[in-house]
């Protein structure tokens, strides 16, 4: 275990909560995800800081496992993905703002181009500056989102881009993660048709969960995120990946309360019995789901506590989260850490008691806790 230069945030004596990214786990998982298909090149999806992993970190050792095709979502992303990745192909899936071509060429950055502006501006500005840098072209196959319409596609077919220069040919999945919904076969074959009317361009389908919807959903180029920071691409069976993120929080206070006393605002949870509560300081600021509260009519989320899985103890705060470790074991003290993510609690896991799901847990980790890089 070695401490990253990039560790950032407080010093971890000073830390309410630490989090730990697992570099080792992150490299295995995009391995896993590339050997699903030798044929294809996998990429890797690290919008949002690497899905609050942490760009400078996580780019250079998904680069060392040898990833060479970033995606982001924003500009300015794309700029810390470039610094840490000098060589490699980054492309800025949020398309084009107007005026914004010339910082793309700066950094040899690539947009992913969805419409006719987009593709005109892109095309004007790479002939005006005789820059030889490919955008991607986005193809909407039923999100609604982002991308050309299959038709408007159809009917510019290749010979519409002359002038434009395009690496590849994309589209989204709406629902990779429910592999028997009509949808994916239904995107599957607009794709097919797709590429017919693009024949010399490679293509790029596959998201995290669309990687294990097999041969048909590969194409050229995979553009997993989830799942390589250990989300469960399969929802409902086993997860096939190693778990990146951990989560510690700190235990400032603990205290006994008594049967019938409540702990936390607005007085939701009740303790049946005499109760040792230990206090930690993460909350929801700490982007610790609020939803994962506990009542008395509601379990919320867990900690793990010495080995022990330990309920939440009322409300989440901002700052703060209680937790009954009554069975936990007995020598807890002020200082200790308490694991809010772990091999036992995963991101999936937390997103369940939240009613949200894995992606909004990962991207919104990280903003006050000292971050830990382990390989
Ligand atoms: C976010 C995103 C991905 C990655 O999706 P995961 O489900 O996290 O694997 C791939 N492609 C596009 C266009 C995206 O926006």
């Amino acid at each position: 275990m070695s401490r990253d230069p990039a560790a950032s945030g407080p010093p971890l004596r000073e830390a309410g909560g630490v989090l730990t990214v697992d570099l080792g786990a992150l490299k295995a998982n995009w391995r896993m995800l590339a050997g699903m298909a030798p044929g294809s090149e996998c990429a890797a999806v690290v919008k949002a800081d690497a899905y609050g992993t942490g760009i400078e970190a996580s780019v250079p050792a998904l680069a060392r496992a040898g990833c060479r095709t970033f995606f982001v979502a924003h500009l300015a992303e794309a700029r810390r993905a470039r610094a840490a990745a000098p060589y490699a192909d980054i492309y800025v899936l949020n398309g084009l703002l107007p005026g914004t071509a010339p910082a793309y060429a700066t950094d040899r950055l690539r947009p992913v181009l969805g419409s006719a502006e987009e593709i005109a501006e892109w095309a004007a500005f790479t002939r005006a500056e005789s820059l030889d840098l490919a955008a991607a072209l986005h193809v909407d196959t039923g999100m609604n989102r982002l991308g050309l319409t299959v038709a408007q596609a159809l009917e510019m077919g290749e010979a519409g881009l002359e002038g434009c220069p395009i690496s590849f040919l994309m589209t989204h999945f709406v629902s990779a993660e429910e592999p028997p919904n009509p949808i994916n076969a239904r995107q599957i074959e607009d794709f097919a048709t797709l590429r017919a009317a693009f024949p010399t361009l490679p293509g790029s389908l596959a998201n995290s969960s669309g990687v294990f919807l097999g041969p048909q959903a590969h194409h050229d180029l995979m553009r997993p995120g989830y799942a390589l920071y250990g989300g469960n691409p399969q929802p409902g069976r086993p997860n096939p990946m190693r778990p990146v993120v951990g989560l510690e929080g700190r235990i400032v206070q603990l205290r006994f309360v008594e049967h019938g006393d409540t702990v936390g605002y607005n007085a939701q949870w009740t303790a049946r019995g005499r109760r040792r509560i230990a206090v930690i300081s993460v909350g929801y600021a700490d982007g610790y789901p609020r939803a994962a509260s506990s009542s008395d009519a509601h379990p919320g989320a867990d900690a793990m506590v010495g080995g022990v899985r330990c309920p939440f103890a009322g409300r989440v705060s901002m700052d703060l989260i209680a937790i009954d470790v009554t069975e936990a074991p007995g020598d807890l003290g002020r200082g200790d850490s308490v694991w809010l993510l772990c091999a036992e609690i995963t991101v999936d896991d937390v997103a369940a008691r939240a009613g949200a799901s894995g992606y909004e847990i990962l991207t919104s980790l990280g903003r006050r806790h000292a971050r830990r890089y382990v390989d």
